[in-house]
C-alpha cells in the first residue's frame, strides 16, 4: 500500500483520540539535533471540536486484536486496515517537521499481538527519533492497559507525555463494551507512570533521566453508555487524585458504522462535553468536589448554564459573599470571579476596601457577579 494511502487511513483513525494537548514540556534543542519544545515551543492549535492539530497525530496501525464496541478499529469492524513500520513513522515525522507542518508526534496504535508487542513498536519509533536523529520535538505515546512496567519505563524516557485511555467511565461500562479491558489494569498502568514521574521529580541528582516531563493524561468517551455525569466526574476525580493525571479529556461518542445495538445512534450534544470540561476545571482549580456539583437526585450537568452558576443558584444560603472579608475558597465560588481575579482582589483588599467599581476595573462581569457578593459600597 502506498505511504500516502496509509497516512490517510491512519491519520483518520487517530482523530477519535482527544488526549493530545501538548503543553508542559521543556526539551531544549540538541547540538546538531532537530526540533525543540522550547523557544517557539509547541503551538497550541486546535480544530473547532477541540482536537490538537500541531502534532503529527497518527496510529502505527489500525489493526487490533481487541473488540471495543465503540471503536471504529475494533477487530470485528470492516474498515480498511493499514500499518506503518516504525521506520516509516520516523521518516514521516522528520519530513513533516522539516517542512514546518508539525511540532511533534502523537503516536497511538491498535493492539497488535499484545500490549507489550505494540508498545515495543511505539518505543522503537521514539528511540530512533531521539537517539538516531536527535529529535528534540514533542512526543506523546499512547500505552495500552496491560503493558509491562519495564516498557512503560523505557517509553517514559523518550516521550514528553504518556497516556493510557480509560475510555469508559466505569468498570460496568468496560465489561459491557470493552471486555478485554478492566479498570484495575488501566489504573495499574496509570499508577506505574505516576510512580516513575514522582520518583524522577523527587530525585535530587542533576543527572536524573527525564520521565514523561509533560505528565500523563487520559481520555474518557462520553455518551456511549447511559452513565451519568456524576459517575464520569467521580471517576475523573479519583484518577486525578490517585494517579496524578495532568488532564482527563472528555470526548463525545461518535457513532460508527455497523455499530453494536447497545450504542446510541447519535452523539451526545457537544454542550455536554463542554459542561464536563467546566466542571472538571472547578474540581481542579476552584475547590469543588464532584459530589458537590452533582447528586443522585440530579446526576447530570445542566446544559443551559455553567456548573458554577448552577451550584450558586442551588446554594443561595452561601451568598452573598463579602469580597472584603471572605476567604479565598469562598470568593472562588462566586460566579464571575476567576482564579486570577480572586488573587487580585485579595491583594487589593490588603490596602483598601474593595468597591464595585474596582471589580469592574478588574474586568469582573459585574451583572453576573453582583447578586452573589457584597462590596464596600454595595450591600444586599
Ligand atoms: S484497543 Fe484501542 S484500537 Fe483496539 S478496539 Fe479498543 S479502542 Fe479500538
Amino acid at each position: 500500500m502506498e505511504l500516502k494511502r496509509k497516512l490517510a487511513i491512519l491519520a483518520d483513525a487517530a482523530k477519535y483520540d482527544a488526549s493530545c494537548a501538548s503543553s508542559g514540556s521543556r526539551r531544549p534543542a540538541l547540538p546538531q539535533g532537530i526540533g525543540s519544545t522550547e523557544g517557539m515551543g509547541i503551538c497550541h492549535s486546535y480544530t473547532p471540536d477541540g482536537r490538537c492539530v500541531s502534532l503529527l497525530k497518527i496510529l502505527l496501525t489500525n489493526v487490533c486484536i481487541y473488540d471495543c464496541q465503540y471503536c471504529v478499529n475494533r477487530l470485528s469492524s470492516d474498515v480498511e486496515r493499514a500499518s506503518f513500520s516504525p521506520k516509516e513513522v520516523v521518516a514521516l515525522t522528520l519530513d513533516f517537521y522539516r517542512r514546518n507542518y508539525i511540532e511533534g508526534l502523537f503516536l497511538s496504535s491498535g493492539v497488535l499481538k499484545s500490549p507489550d508487542y505494540t508498545m515495543e513498536q511505539l518505543v522503537a519509533v521514539a528511540r530512533s527519533l531521539r537517539e538516531e536523529h536527535r529529535f528534540g520535538g514533542y512526543i506523546h505515546l499512547k500505552a495500552a492497559p496491560g503493558v509491562s512496567p519495564e516498557l512503560l519505563d523505557v517509553a517514559g524516557r523518550y516521550a514528553d507525555r504518556l497516556s493510557v485511555n480509560v475510555e469508559l467511565p466505569t468498570q460496568r461500562d468496560l465489561a459491557a463494551l470493552a471486555p478485554e479491558k478492566t479498570m484495575p489494569s488501566i489504573e495499574a498502568a496509570m499508577a506505574e507512570i505516576h510512580t516513575r514521574i514522582v520518583e524522577t521529580r523527587d530525585d535530587p541528582s542533576p543527572r536524573r533521566p527525564a520521565f514523561a516531563p509533560a505528565g500523563h493524561s487520559t481520555q474518557m468517551i462520553v455518551g456511549a453508555t447511559p452513565t451519568s455525569d456524576q459517575e464520569i466526574l467521580a471517576t475523573a476525580s479519583r484518577l486525578y487524585t490517585a494517579h496524578g493525571l495532568r488532564r482527563v479529556y472528555y470526548s463525545a461518542f461518535s457513532p460508527i458504522p455497523h455499530a453494536d445495538a447497545r450504542l446510541p445512534a447519535d452523539s451526545p450534544p457537544l454542550a455536554r462535553e463542554h459542561r464536563l470540561y467546566e466542571a472538571d476545571w472547578l474540581i481542579r482549580f476552584y475547590g469543588f468536589s464532584a459530589g458537590e456539583l452533582l447528586s443522585a437526585a440530579s446526576p447530570n450537568l445542566d446544559l443551559t448554564m455553567d456548573p458554577k452558576l448552577a451550584w450558586a443558584l442551588a446554594h443561595r444560603e452561601f451568598f452573598p459573599v463579602d469580597v472584603n472579608t471572605a476567604p479565598r475558597e469562598a470568593l472562588l465560588r462566586v460566579p464571575g470571579l476567576g482564579v486570577r481575579t480572586v488573587k487580585r482582589v485579595l491583594a487589593m483588599r490588603r490596602h483598601r476596601a474593595v468597591r464595585m467599581a474596582d471589580l469592574a476595573r478588574l474586568r469582573v462581569p459585574v451583572a453576573r457577579a453582583a447578586p452573589f457578593l457584597v462590596t464596600a459600597d454595595e450591600h444586599r
